[in-house]
């Protein structure tokens, strides 16, 4: 730390993204992306893409590719926030919607970035005990008469709400922002788009980087009432007014115009996620039933630390967060078929040689 990092940010705990080893000797399950090629739409916008038009500046309004996610979610263009991936759509909305004296509320065991952008602004956050098997209970966030940041599916567990329970938390705290995360609600969870005309306080947070494999695209999107997603506009016109580059923009209306590719893959995924599944709990894991591109699990006898570091060596990559009460677990995205048949070889050697060790 420099001596001029002001003293709010001194002992600052920044979010760890997960590691990115990207040169192709690993078998990488740790951060959600997509095992499969980008559709022939995408790949042909990206070879058609004119290299001088980078000399401008992108529409800030990006009306073009507004119009096509309205068009696809059955709400108008003034529905939709563009954003550099959605990390900025949590960013944006404390920023805009959450005061000093008020508190945003989530889930105890959560996605950890809204932690850390409740702590970036200096404002107060109350965390709720997970229910049975780490699952959310909705009657929990009901009446708070705060704002409330659910992701649907939640993060790490993959548990999912239905949309009857969050509309029930949108209708109970009328004065307050219900943001509904729905990063990985592709794979197999409800969508609460439909109900944002009738709840003008929820806003739903959406990402290409999952189910679109456009993680390095850095493409989200929110969808909420015109007055939410205007007031965004004003936070994000006031921090970065091109926040969507050019090549982004273009390929990301590729993705959309390509949109019955990105479904049956997503479709696969989820195949792929019960077969893994099935295996794993013949293995002797404990399995969280998982809507979302990945999975959280926990061996009876090897703790999640051990499997995580013995599946390194062995090139595979998955997620272990290193706090109670999920240091037992490893979260493992969903990739391919030979990806997952990789892992499961690779988790048998682990596992049989710590069972051998034991005895
Ligand atoms: N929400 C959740 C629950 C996530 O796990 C992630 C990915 N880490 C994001 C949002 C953000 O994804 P991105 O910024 O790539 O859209």
């Amino acid at each position: 730390m420099s001596r001029f990092m002001k003293k709010a940010f001194q002992d600052f705990d920044s979010y760890t993204p997960g590691e990115q080893k990207n040169d192709g000797s690993y078998c990488k399950l740790n951060t959600n992306e997509s095992p499969f090629p980008p559709a022939p739409a995408v790949v042909q916008a990206l070879a058609d893409f004119d290299a001088d038009m980078l000399r401008l500046y992108p529409d800030p309004t990006g009306r073009v590719l507004k119009e096509k996610l309205a068009a696809m979610h059955g709400v108008a263009p003034e529905n939709i926030f563009l954003s550099n991936g959605s990390d900025d759509i949590i960013n944006f909305a404390v920023l805009a919607f959450v005061d000093q004296d008020e508190e945003v509320v989530f889930p105890e065991i959560s996605y950890s970035f809204y932690d850390v952008i409740a702590a970036l602004h200096g404002v107060n956050v109350r965390r709720i005990p997970m229910a049975e098997g780490f699952s959310i209970d909705p009657e929990d966030y009901c009446d708070l008469n705060q704002n409330i940041v659910i992701a649907n599916p939640n993060a790490p567990t993959g548990l999912a709400l239905s949309s009857d329970q969050i509309r029930r938390i949108a209708a109970s705290n009328p004065d307050h922002l219900v943001l509904i995360d729905e990063a990985y609600v592709d794979f197999g969870a409800e969508t609460v788009i439909p109900l944002i005309n009738e709840y003008d306080n929820l806003l739903v947070s959406r990402t290409f980087s999952k189910y679109a494999g456009f993680a390095g695209g850095r493409l989200g999107y929110a969808v909420g009432s015109k007055d939410l997603i205007s007031d965004l506009t004003t936070i994000q016109y006031s921090t970065n007014p091109y926040n969507i580059n050019r090549i982004s923009m273009r390929l990301a209306e590729a993705i959309v115009d390509s949109d019955d590719y990105y479904r049956v893959n997503a479709g696969r995924i989820a195949a792929t996620r019960a077969r893994v599944c099935e295996k794993l709990q013949s293995m002797g894991f404990e399995v969280i039933p998982s809507k979302a591109n990945f999975v959280f699990v926990r061996h009876a006898s090897v703790d999640g630390g051990t499997i995580y570091e013995e599946l390194k060596k062995r090139f595979v990559l998955v997620r272990h967060f290193d706090k109670a009460p999920i240091s037992d677990y490893i979260r493992v995205s969903i990739g391919s078929d030979r990806q997952m048949d990789l892992f499961i070889n690779k988790l048998q050697e682990v596992l049989s040689i710590n069972q051998a060790s034991e005895e």
